[in-house]
C-alpha cells in the first residue's frame, strides 16, 4: 500500500476547514496541506445552507469563544467578501420582542452586545417602524445592529476554495477515511483517486460539521458528547405579497436554547427568506421526508428529548413549547405572525433551501452545549458544536483553533 503526506489534514470541507487553511497559509505559506471532505463537492452541508447572515456579536454572553470571535470575524469575512467583489448586503438587523414580557432581555443582549464590542442601539417605536414598516414590536422598543449584513454562503465557500487551490492547497473530495491511527498520524482512505492509500500527516484538524463527535471518538475523544440535528427549515416571501424588507427582523431569541428563533432575512439576490426552524431530524443528513433517517439514532435522540423534556434543562420546555413544531406550516405562520401580524399563509412559498445544525448535546450534564467545543488530541485538534456562528466567525474561529491547538510548525 503506497502512502502520501502532508504537513496538515483537514477533515472537512466546510466554511471551518477552508478558514482554518487559510489561516494556516497566512502564518506558514509553504505547509502542504490537504482538504478531505466525503461529498464530490464541497458546500453540500452547514456551510452550503445557511442564513448567509454575518451576525455582529450581540447574543453571545461576554468570555464565550463564540463573543471572542464573532465581532473581529464578522469584519474580516465581510472585508473578505468585499475585496473579493463578492455580494454583500449591508442591511443591517433589527430584534424586536414578540411579547411584551421579552422587552427586559433587549437591555441584557444590549449589554452583551457593547461588552463584545458589536455596535448596537436601542431603537423606539418611531425608529422601529421607519426600518420595518411592516414589523411588529410587542414593547415599543427594539434593538438596531447597523454592523449585520448578509452574503452568499456558496459563493463565499467557492471563491474561497477556489483561492486556496491558487495557492497550493489540495482538495481530495468524494474521500472517507476507512482507519485512523493516531499514534502513527495515518488515515487511510476509501472512494477516491487516493483509494486504499495511506495518507501520513503532521497533524489533523477535525472540521467534519455534523460527524464531527464520530471523528473525535474514533481518536479516543469525546466519548459523552454527540451531535443532535436539529433541522432549519425556510420559506421564501412571495415577491407579490404587499411587505417590504430591507433589512433583518429577528425575534428576541430564547436564550437558553442556541437558537435564534424564525426571522426574515433579505437575501443579496433580492428574495426574502423566513426562517429557519430548528426542530428534530431523524439523522444527520435527514434533509427531506425519509431521506438520510437513521432509525437508531433517531430512538436515541427521542430518548435524549424526552430525558431533557423531563428535567426541563436550561427551560427546555418552552423550546419544545414554541419551536420544535414549526415544521407544521400554521405554527411556523403563527411564529412568524408574531414579528409581521399581517403576513398570511398565501404569503409563503415552500423553499428548496433546508440546513441541519451540527449541535452538541453532553450526555453527562444532560444539556445542549451553547458555546464552540475545542478538543485536543494526538497531533489533532477537533472541532465540535461548529454551529452558528461559526460561518460568520470563520477567519477569527480559525486562529482561534490554531492559537489553542498544540501545532505550532511542522
Ligand atoms: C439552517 C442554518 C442556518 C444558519 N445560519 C447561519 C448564519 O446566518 N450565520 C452564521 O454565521 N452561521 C449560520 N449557521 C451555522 C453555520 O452554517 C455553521 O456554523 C457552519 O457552516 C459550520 O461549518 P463547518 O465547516 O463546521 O460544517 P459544514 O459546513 O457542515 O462542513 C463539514 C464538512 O465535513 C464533511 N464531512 C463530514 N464527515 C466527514 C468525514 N467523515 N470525512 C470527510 N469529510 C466529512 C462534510 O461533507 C462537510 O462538507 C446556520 C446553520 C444552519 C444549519
Amino acid at each position: 500500500m503506497s502512502s502520501v503526506h502532508a504537513d496538515i489534514a483537514i477533515l472537512g470541507g466546510g466554511m471551518v476547514g477552508l478558514a482554518l487553511a487559510h489561516q494556516l497559509l497566512e502564518r506558514h505559506p509553504g505547509l502542504s496541506i490537504v482538504v478531505i471532505d466525503k461529498e464530490p463537492e464541497i458546500g453540500r452541508h452547514s456551510s452550503g445552507r445557511n442564513s448567509g447572515v454575518l451576525h455582529a456579536g450581540v447574543y453571545y454572553p461576554p468570555g464565550t469563544l463564540k463573543a471572542q470571535v464573532c465581532v473581529q470575524g464578522a469584519r474580516r469575512l465581510r472585508a473578505w467578501c468585499e475585496a473579493e467583489r463578492l455580494p454583500v448586503l449591508a442591511c443591517g438587523k433589527v430584534i424586536a420582542p414578540q411579547a411584551p414580557e421579552l422587552d427586559g432581555q433587549l437591555d441584557l443582549l444590549l449589554k452583551r452586545g457593547q461588552a463584545n464590542g458589536a455596535e448596537v442601539h436601542l431603537i423606539d417605536r418611531a425608529e422601529f417602524q421607519r426600518r420595518v414598516p411592516d414589523g411588529l414590536t410587542a414593547s415599543g422598543r427594539a434593538l438596531w445592529s447597523p454592523g449585520t449584513c448578509v452574503v452568499k454562503p456558496k459563493l463565499v465557500l467557492q471563491r474561497l476554495q477556489q483561492r486556496l487551490r491558487e495557492r497550493g492547497v489540495v482538495f481530495q473530495l468524494g474521500t472517507r477515511i476507512a482507519r485512523v491511527q493516531p499514534e502513527a498520524r495515518t488515515l487511510t482512505l476509501q472512494n477516491s483517486s487516493w483509494a486504499g492509500h495511506v495518507l501520513t500527516y503532521g497533524y489533523l484538524f477535525n472540521a467534519t460539521g455534523l460527524h464531527a463527535d464520530r471523528v473525535a471518538q474514533a481518536f479516543g475523544l469525546a466519548q459523552q458528547c454527540t451531535l443532535l440535528p436539529f433541522k432549519g427549515v425556510y420559506w421564501q416571501l412571495d415577491p407579490c405579497a404587499p411587505f417590504h424588507f430591507t433589512t433583518n427582523l429577528y425575534p428576541v431569541p430564547d436564550l437558553n436554547v442556541p437558537f435564534l428563533g424564525v426571522h426574515v432575512t433579505p437575501s443579496p439576490d433580492g428574495s426574502i427568506s423566513l426562517g429557519p426552524t430548528a426542530i428534530p431530524a431523524w439523522g444527520r443528513e435527514n434533509y427531506r421526508g425519509l431521506e438520510g433517517v437513521e432509525p437508531w439514532m433517531a430512538v436515541q435522540f427521542l430518548g435524549d428529548l424526552a430525558s431533557q423534556w423531563w428535567r426541563n434543562a436550561g427551560g427546555f420546555r418552552r423550546y419544545a413549547r414554541e419551536q420544535a413544531l414549526h415544521g407544521l406550516k400554521p405554527l411556523f405562520l403563527k411564529a412568524v405572525q408574531a414579528l409581521v401580524p399581517e403576513l398570511r399563509s398565501e404569503h409563503l412559498i415552500p423553499s428548496e433551501k433546508v440546513g441541519i445544525r451540527a449541535q452538541l448535546y453532553d450526555r453527562r450534564s444532560g444539556t445542549l452545549v451553547q458555546d464552540f467545543r475545542l478538543e485536543q488530541g494526538e497531533a489533532s485538534t477537533h472541532v465540535l458544536n461548529a454551529i452558528s456562528p461559526a460561518f460568520t466567525a470563520s477567519f477569527a474561529l480559525a486562529d482561534l483553533i490554531l492559537d489553542q491547538s498544540t501545532f505550532t510548525s511542522i
